[in-house]
């Protein structure tokens, strides 16, 4: 089973996949993590990312669509949660080409809560996971224990790039899934654990 968690940024994409995996058996792809650990790393492709995910622009999708083949190459029936990815209508067919999908997630939340949440979250560069400043007081990752920092693309200028480009880009893509019958949709303005329940029941209402 193949599902998109679609949604602005700062709906609680990454959220959802911490509080799923323990009930769902999947592998999951979040291009902007796969970035950021090039980035981490030194890579090549690191270095060459490194300013745009700062300016908040898109990636090339030559790029992304290679760090997400070498993801599923090995895996013939995958079982996918993607997560910020597709972004644009582009994305979105070459996904096809990759794999059927069944399920699109679609985390709906105000623009203004978006913002809110964007500038009170944490990311702990070492595993990954995302937090807010209020769930972790002390910028001690609650997962792995190294120093939690803000994303360096998390500024004013880089965040307001990043909605101008999901309003045109990828908030289309919510009609293009909904014209297929893919869509559902989740208020992401609840509390973490209910837009995870919602989620893993659209997920076993789809199974049934
Ligand atoms: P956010 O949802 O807050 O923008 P992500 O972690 O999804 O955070 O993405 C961070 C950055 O990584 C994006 O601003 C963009 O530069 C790059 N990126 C992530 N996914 C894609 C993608 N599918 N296509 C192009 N660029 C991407």
């Amino acid at each position: 089973m193949n599902i998109v968690l679609l949604g602005i940024q700062g709906s609680g994409k990454g959220t959802v996949k911490e509080n799923i995996s323990n009930k769902l058996n999947f592998e999951y792809i979040s291009t902007g993590l796969l970035l950021r650990e090039e980035i981490a790393s030194n890579s090549k492709l690191g270095l060459q990312v490194k300013d745009i995910i700062n300016r908040g622009e898109l990636v090339d999708t030559r790029i992304i669509m290679e760090l997400i083949f070498k993801r599923i190459r090995n895996n013939q029936k995958p079982n996918v949660v993607f997560d910020g990815f597709p972004r644009n209508l582009a994305q979105a067919k070459e996904l096809e080409k990759l794999c059927e999908l069944d399920l699109i997630i679609f985390l709906n939340l105000k623009k203004e809560d978006a913002i809110n949440r964007i500038l009170n979250r944490l990311n702990c560069p070492k595993c990954g996971l995302t937090t807010s400043v209020e769930t972790a007081k002390n910028y001690i990752c609650p997962a792995c224990g190294a120093k939690l920092v803000k994303r360096s693309d998390d500024t004013v200028e880089a965040i307001n790039k990043r909605f101008e480009q999901y309003f045109s880009e990828t908030y289309p893509l919510i009609d293009y899934y909904k014209k297929q019958n893919l869509l559902v949709e989740v208020d992401a303005s609840l509390p973490p654990n209910e837009v995870a329940e919602q989620v893993m029941r659209a997920i076993n209402e789809h199974n049934n």
